[in-house]
C-alpha cells in the first residue's frame, strides 16, 4: 500500500503470538462470527470535522466522504476479508430498532466495485443511494425523514492480501443543535451510538482531535475515559498539523505528543490527512508527510508520527486486545454453540417430506400414549411432567367419582325417606360430598356444547308421605291389592328427577379432566408452537364426538333407570323389604310388650298377647297401609337402583367411554391416527412454515460456523 512510509513490522516474537491470534480472529471474521459476537475492532470518535473520516481514509486507503455537508450521518464499518478475488462490497446493516419493512429495504441494497479507484469514482453516487435507502435528508434526497440513522454502512474490502483491521466511523458528537437540521433527539442518538461502540471492551478508541483546537475543550476524551477507565484502549490522534502557523501552537502540540500535557495512557499520534478546501487533493501521502521532517516535528519520535506509525501501533494494540479477549471469546463461542444446538433441537427434526412429517407426528403420538398410560396407572414417578397436578388424570377422576357417589347418596332423592330406626338411611348420610373445585367455563370454550352449566343440586325435601298420598290418590284403579306397579313407577320417577342433572355434572367434570389432560399432554409432547394449535384443532372434532358419546351413554342409563318399570333381580331388594317390615312390626309391638319381673325388679321375660297382634294390624286403614307399602318398596328399590346406577355410570360412561375403552378420546392421538391422515391433512398439521425452515437453516449454519470457529481456536 502506498501509504506505508515508516518501516515495516519487525519480527518481534511477542507480536507474532498476537499475529497468530489475529490471523485466527481474521478467520473467525471470514466465518461471519462477528455477526454473533463482537470481535476486536477500531472506532474513530471525535467532534464533527475533527478529521475522523480523513483518518480512516488515510489508514485504509478507502476514500471517505469528507467535509461539512457530507459529515457522517451514520456509522460506517470497514472490514477486510481475505478472498481469492479482489473487490469491494457495499451493503447496509439495519439498525437495531429498524422495522421489518425498513430492514428489508436496506438489506436488499448491495453494490460491488473492483477497487478503491472505482469506489472513489462512484462514491458520491453510491452514498446518494445509501442516504436514500436509509431515508436521510440530503440536498439530493430532500424527502428523507432523518438527519441521522442507526443503520450501518458496511464496506467490505476483499482480496488475497487484506489487512486485519476493521474500523468504524461514527458520526461526530455535536454540542449545539441547529434549527431545521439537528434536534436534541439527534444529539442524544449520536451520543448513544458513539457510546455503544466505545463501551465494548474489545473496541480500540481512536480519539480524533484537530491540532488547531484546544484539547481541553474536547468532550470526547472525557467520554472515552468514562468507558475506558484504565485508558488501555484509547489512543489520541492529532490531525491537521499543517494548519498550525504559530510556533507556540506547534510547541504545545509537540508537548502533547511527548506526553508532557494531558497525558493519555497510550499517548498521542500526529498525522496529516488530505485537506478539504485547497488544491491538495492529489497531494500524495509521502509528500504530505514531508512536513514532519521540518521543525519542530522532526524532533518527535518516529513511532509517534505519520499514518504508518499509527497503523503499526494499531495492529499491535489490536493484537493485545485480541489476546485479552481470546479466552472469553472461546467460552462465549462454546456457550453460544450449546444454546444454538438447544434451540435447534427444540425445533425438532426437519419436516419437508410426507415421511418426515409422519415420523414427526408418530413420535409425538408415541410419547403421548406413554404419558397417557402412566396417567391411567397413576404411575406418576415415570415422568416429571406429573409433578404438575393437572396431569394426574386418574386421581382427578377418582376424586370426581367420589364426589358423584356421595352427592348421589346425600341429595339425589327428591324427598327424604321416613327415618326408620335400625335402618341405615342414605338420605341422611353423615359424610358430606367433597366440595367441587371451581369450574371455569371459559377455560375451554370448545367444551361449551358438552358441559353442563348448572352446577347446583337442591337438597331433598321433607313431606314424602303426603306426596305419596297424592300419587296414591291420583292413580288408584280397580284392583284387588292396594299398590299397583304404575304407582310405584310414578313414585320412583318423581323421586329420581335429579339423577339427570347430577349425572351430567359428574360427566362434565370427567370430560373436563380428560380434555385438560389431553391438551396439557399435547403441549408437553409437541414443542413446536406452530404445530401445537394445528394438531389440537385437527383432533378436536373427534374428541368432542367421543365426549358427546360418553354423555349420551350416561343419559341413556338415566333414561333406563328412571323411565322404565322398576325391576331388579338383586336379592338385597327383598331382604331390605323384609328387614323394614320386621323393624316396623317390632316398633308397633313395643307399646304392647308386657314384662315379668322378679321381686327385686330384675326382668325375667317379655311377651305379647296374640289378640294385641290382631289389633295392631287391623287398625290400619287401606290407604294408610298402601302409603306405607309404597314408601317402603320405594326405599328398598331406590337403594338398589341408585347403587346399580352409580356403578354403571362410572363403568360405562366414564371408564369405558372416556378412559380405557377402545373408543376412548385418550387413544385418539395414536400412530394409527397419524397414519390415517391424508397427505393434505398431514402437511396442514406437521409441515414447517417458511419461518421455521428458514430458522432451522440459519441455526444449522450457525452451529456449523461456531463449530468451525471453535475448531480454529
Ligand atoms: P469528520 O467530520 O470528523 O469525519 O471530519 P472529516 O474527515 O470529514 O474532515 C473535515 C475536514 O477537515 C475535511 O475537509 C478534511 O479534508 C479536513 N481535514 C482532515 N484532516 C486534515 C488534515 O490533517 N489537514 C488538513 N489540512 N485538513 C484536514
Ligand atoms: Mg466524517
Amino acid at each position: 500500500m502506498a501509504s506505508k512510509v515508516k518501516g515495516e513490522k519487525s519480527a518481534d516474537p511477542n507480536i507474532l503470538v498476537s499475529h497468530d491470534r489475529l490471523y485466527k480472529i481474521d478467520q473467525l471474521r471470514a466465518l461471519n462470527i462477528g455477526k454473533y459476537l463482537p470481535l476486536p475492532q477500531l472506532v474513530t470518535v471525535g467532534d464533527q470535522s475533527s478529521g475522523k473520516s480523513s483518518v480512516l481514509e488515510s489508514l485504509t486507503a478507502i476514500p471517505f466522504p469528507r467535509g461539512q455537508e457530507l459529515c457522517t450521518r451514520y456509522a460506517t464499518q470497514i472490514t477486510h476479508r481475505r478472498d481469492d478475488h479482489s473487490f469491494i462490497g457495499i451493503s447496509i446493516i439495519p439498525g437495531p430498532q429498524a422495522s421489518a419493512e425498513h430492514k428489508e429495504h436496506v438489506e436488499s441494497y448491495y453494490r460491488q466495485v473492483d477497487d478503491t479507484a472505482q469506489l472513489q469514482a462512484e462514491f458520491a453516487v453510491i452514498l446518494d443511494e445509501v442516504n436514500t435507502r436509509m431515508g436521510i435528508r440530503t440536498p439530493n434526497n430532500p424527502t428523507g425523514q432523518h438527519t441521522f440513522s442507526e443503520d450501518v454502512l458496511k464496506i467490505e474490502k476483499c482480496g488475497p492480501n487484506e489487512d486485519y483491521l476493521t474500523v468504524i466511523d461514527v458520526p461526530g458528537i455535536f454540542r449545539t443543535t441547529t434549527e431545521g437540521i439537528t434536534t436534541e433527539k439527534d444529539k442524544s442518538m449520536v451520543r448513544d451510538m458513539v457510546i455503544k461502540y466505545i463501551k465494548d471492551p474489545r473496541t480500540i478508541i481512536l480519539a480524533v482531535l484537530p491540532c488547531n483546537v484546544d484539547v481541553a475543550t474536547q468532550e470526547i476524551l472525557a467520554l472515552a475515559e468514562d468507558y475506558d477507565k484504565a485508558g488501555e484502549r484509547t489512543l489520541g490522534v492529532l490531525t491537521k498539523p499543517d494548519l498550525l502557523k504559530e510556533r507556540s501552537a506547534k510547541a504545545s502540540v509537540c508537548a502533547l505528543v511527548l506526553g508532557k500535557r494531558k497525558p493519555l495512557n497510550l499517548g498521542y499520534y500526529i498525522i496529516r490527512n488530505r485537506g478539504g478546501d485547497d488544491d491538495e487533493d492529489d497531494l500524495e501521502l509521502a509528500k504530505r508527510e514531508d512536513m514532519f521532517r521540518q521543525e519542530p516535528w522532526r524532533d518527535l519520535p518516529d513511532e509517534r508520527v505519520g499514518v504508518g506509525a499509527l497503523r503499526e501501533r494499531l495492529r499491535d494494540l489490536l493484537g493485545e486486545i485480541t489476546d485479552q479477549a481470546f479466552p472469553k471469546i472461546r467460552t462465549e463461542l462454546r456457550d453460544m454453540l450449546v444454546k444454538t444446538q438447544n434451540t435447534l433441537r427444540n425445533l425438532g427434526p426437519s419436516r419437508k417430506t410426507e415421511r418426515q412429517q409422519q415420523q414427526y407426528l408418530a413420535t409425538m403420538a408415541g410419547k403421548f400414549q406413554e404419558l397417557m398410560r402412566a396417567a391411567l396407572d397413576a404411575d406418576y414417578s415415570r415422568n416429571k411432567a406429573f409433578d404438575d397436578g393437572e396431569l394426574r388424570l386418574i386421581t382427578t377422576i377418582v376424586n370426581h367419582t367420589e364426589w358423584f357417589d356421595l352427592t348421589f347418596r346425600k341429595s339425589s332423592q327428591t324427598y327424604l325417606f321416613v327415618k326408620q330406626a335400625g335402618l341405615s338411611d342414605d338420605g341422611d348420610d353423615s359424610q358430606e360430598p367433597p366440595a367441587l373445585a371451581e369450574v371455569d367455563p371459559t377455560a375451554f370454550p370448545e367444551l361449551a356444547s358438552v358441559m353442563v352449566t348448572n352446577w347446583s343440586t337442591a337438597a331433598p325435601q321433607d313431606g314424602i308421605m303426603s306426596w305419596i298420598e297424592s300419587i296414591h290418590r291420583d292413580s288408584r284403579g280397580i284392583t284387588l291389592g292396594t299398590v299397583t306397579p304404575a304407582m310405584l313407577s310414578s313414585a320412583f320417577r318423581g323421586q329420581s328427577v335429579k339423577w339427570e342433572i347430577i349425572t351430567k355434572q359428574y360427566l362434565s367434570l370427567a370430560i373436563l379432566a380428560v380434555h385438560k389432560f389431553i391438551m396439557k399432554a399435547l403441549e408437553i409432547v409437541c414443542n413446536c408452537p406452530n404445530v401445537l394449535p394445528r394438531l389440537s384443532a385437527a383432533l378436536l372434532t373427534q374428541l368432542l364426538a367421543s365426549y358427546d358419546k360418553a354423555m349420551e351413554q350416561a343419559m341413556l342409563l338415566v333414561e333406563i333407570e328412571t323411565q322404565r318399570k322398576p325391576y331388579t333381580l338383586n336379592h338385597y331388594f327383598n331382604s331390605n323389604m323384609q328387614k323394614v317390615r320386621g323393624l316396623k312390626i317390632k316398633d308397633q309391638m313395643k307399646p304392647h310388650t308386657e314384662r315379668i319381673t322378679r321381686s327385686g325388679g330384675e326382668e325375667v321375660r317379655q311377651y305379647i298377647r296374640p289378640e294385641k297382634v290382631f289389633s295392631v294390624v287391623e287398625n290400619k286403614s287401606n290407604a294408610e297401609y298402601s302409603r306405607e307399602e309404597i314408601h317402603d318398596t320405594l326405599r328398598a328399590y331406590y337403594k338398589v337402583a341408585s347403587k346399580r346406577f352409580v356403578d354403571y355410570v362410572y363403568y360405562l360412561a366414564v371408564d369405558h367411554s372416556l378412559l380405557s375403552g377402545p373408543d376412548s378420546p385418550l387413544l385418539l392421538f395414536s400412530e394409527n391416527w397419524v397414519l390415517g391422515l391424508d397427505d393434505r391433512k398431514l402437511a396442514n398439521i406437521a409441515a414447517e412454515n417458511h419461518q421455521t425452515s428458514d430458522m432451522r437453516a440459519k441455526l444449522e449454519k450457525k452451529v456449523q460456523d461456531l463449530k468451525e470457529a471453535i475448531e480454529i481456536l
